[in-house]
């Protein structure tokens, strides 16, 4: 196994560089405009600074969480056009422009996202084209904001009576927007909503099964990027001093997706790498482009496609991922030892009626996968549900966690109806899985993941984790989650990156994540599959001390060894259908149990 922590010694230099990173890059930053720069250069890192802003937002939504938006530049818009015509037309001050821009930002955005975000696939994109068209038309076609003209004599920003301009000082300003950003961007990928937020790239269904509301993570970044955006907008009105339609078109929504793949989508750093690059090599080329062709046009966007494919192609995670690499892992120092730990619910008594799967039934078109199912578990019971391939296993397990409807039939739990709940619903009322093809955020750390598990036992939000007033709920998750990782042998990997585990780890991985949960049932969808022969024993260790410990388990598991091991009820299924159940013992013995895998095994 390759998968080792880090040594010491890197430990050591990425703290380091953890402290001294951003500080290092906070006194380049603010040195730079007391260097004898020319005028020209300010005013280029002010349009930078303005540039990332969006491509920040664009990080979070399309870097971290896969939703692709070309409507950043519509919210630049509104931030823009919202400042220019009150300040012009009603004389407001531009600091309150700027809490009414990002008010009614906040407002579009939420509405846009709660409708378009509900949509999968090419869907998202092509609305927020719309979208960003709509708006561009209605930006040039409103007499009020001046048509294509747009609005003049927009008013500089001052500060008590005191001047900014368009240069140095309104570089400290724009810059402190960007780090201010940056950093919050970065702290909240490290907390609870941000784990939520990057466990949405996977697709929805693992993080549903952990009770994450994934439709409102995404209209949460949603907002917070056209914040970011209309941030952007206002410091654009009042450099500019004037607006017009052109810069909030969709071009230049596409611009900002182009800054983002630039620098590296998944990178908060990226942003400025990307945003930095594009403005940079764009001036340069229109400079430079006619002089070397000898007549003028549009050439450098010819280039750009061309040093786009190239980078795709050659550096696909952008200019970042380059300097990433080269920098040592950040890791989490260990605080979380004298946490206390998380309150666990009631439990139900043992030998008490867990579960209560009563004729479900699941149809795929003419496919019957679930053919009237039936059967009972109880507290501190271990229930194997076994058959061959395509017995209909995996979709009874979707079924009582309601990844799927069901077509009949109905489920209790702990008495109570619990079909027709959402899969979220049916987390928080203790219900744990793992998959059978494993989902977890390849990019996280193997601790980070299995703190997913724990989302519903904590409270803290977006906000707590950009002020830091979150670290002791995130000091408990993370001593719940590294409990569970010890309990199934994985104690030494915390800090390894999930996507670097083997097959079996992986698994157990998912099970730590499931037990998070302070499960009252437990479904597991062949966890010893790729697992070791050792390692197979520890696990059957574990699921009887889950067993002792009151839990009901509901176990699917190609490996009969153990089954028969842990097991003291097994359904057996074949083709959707129940074929019987009954101990271990009779479903050895059974003729039509052994008819139907040497059928179709061998
Ligand atoms: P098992 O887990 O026992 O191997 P599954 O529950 O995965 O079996 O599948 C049962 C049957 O249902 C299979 O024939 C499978 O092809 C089919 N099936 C499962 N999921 C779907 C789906 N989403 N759409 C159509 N058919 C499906
Ligand atoms: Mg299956």
């Amino acid at each position: 196994m390759d998968a080792t922590l880090r040594t010491p010694t890197g430990a050591t230099r990425s703290s380091a560089i953890r402290t001294w990173g951003p500080l290092a890059l906070v006194a380049v930053l603010i040195a730079l405009p007391l260097l004898p720069l020319p005028e020209f250069w300010i005013i280029q890192l002010n349009y930078i600074g303005i540039y990332t802003l969006p491509v920040l937002g664009l990080v979070l939504l399309t870097g971290v969480a896969d939703l692709t938006s070309f409507g950043q530049a519509a919210f630049v818009g509104i931030g823009a056009y919202t400042t220019a015509y009150l300040t012009v037309n009603l004389g407001l001050s531009p600091w309150l422009t700027l809490l009414i821009g990002l008010g009614l930002t906040t407002l579009s955005a939420a509405v846009i996202g709660a409708i378009t975000l509900r949509m999968s696939g090419h869907y998202l994109p092509l609305a927020t084209i719309a979208w960003g068209l709509a708006l561009y038309y209605l930006m040039g076609n409103l007499d009020a904001l001046g048509k294509y003209d747009g609005i003049l004599g927009v008013p500089g920003l001052s500060l008590f009576g005191f001047e900014i301009g368009q240069r140095r000082l309104f570089y400290a300003l724009v810059w402190l927007f960007v780090l201010a950003g940056a950093f919050a961007t970065l702290r909240l990928l490290d907390s609870r909503s941000g784990r939520a937020i990057r466990a949405l790239a996977g697709g929805s269904q693992m993080a549903e099964a952990m009770g994450i509301d994934t439709l409102r993570y995404k209209v949460g970044i949603f907002v917070l990027a056209a914040q970011l955006a209309s941030i952007s907008g206002w410091l654009f009105a009042h450099m500019q001093r004037t607006v017009n339609p052109s810069p909030f078109g969709i071009k230049m929504g596409i611009e900002y997706l182009f800054m983002a793949v630039m620098g590296g989508a998944s990178y908060v750093w990226g942003a400025i790498a990307g945003a930095g690059v594009v403005k940079v090599m764009e001036d340069q080329l229109q400079v430079l482009l006619p002089r070397l062709i000898g007549t003028s046009g549009n050439y450098e966007l010819i280039v750009f496609g061309i040093l786009l494919v190239l980078l795709l192609k050659y550096l696909p995670d952008g200019l970042w991922s380059f300097v990433d690499r080269r920098l040592p892992r950040a890791q989490r120092a260990n605080d979380w030892q004298d946490a206390p730990a998380l309150s666990a619910r009631d439990k139900p008594a043992a030998g008490a009626v867990l579960l209560d799967v009563q004729a479900i039934r699941k149809t795929f078109g003419g496919l019957v996968a679930v053919n009237d199912i039936s059967f009972q578990m109880r507290a501190g019971q271990i229930v194997g549900l076994i058959g061959p391939n395509g017995a209909g296993k995996s979709t009874t397990f979707n079924l009582v966690t309601g990844l799927l409807r069901l077509s009949g039939g109905a489920v209790q739990f702990r008495g109570q109806r619990i079909d027709g709940l959402s899969p979220r619903q049916i987390a928080a009322r203790g219900i744990a899985r793992t998959f059978q093809h494993v989902k977890m955020v390849p990019d996280m750390t193997v601790l980070e993941n299995v703190a997913l598990g724990a989302h519903l036992r904590g409270q803290r939000g977006a906000l707590a984790a950009m002020l830091r007033t979150d670290r002791a709920e995130e000091r408990r998750l993370f001593k719940e989650a590294q409990r569970q990782l010890e309990r199934v042998g994985m104690g030494e990997l915390l800090l390894e990156t999930a996507g670097n585990l083997a097959m079996g780890q992986q698994r157990l991985l998912e099970i730590a994540r499931a037990l998070c949960a302070d499960p009252a049932l437990l479904l597991l969808d062949e966890p010893a599959a790729g697992l070791r022969h050792q390692e197979k024993r520890a696990l059957a260790g574990v699921l009887r001390q889950l067993r002792a410990e009151g839990m009901g388990i509901l176990l699917v598991e190609h490996d009969m060894g153990l089954v028969m091991d842990v097991c003291e009820h097994i359904v057996v299924m074949e083709f959707g259908t129940h074929l019987m159940e009954g101990t271990p013992a009779d479903v050895q013995q059974s003729p039509k149990v052994r008819a139907a895998y040497l059928g179709t095994e061998h």
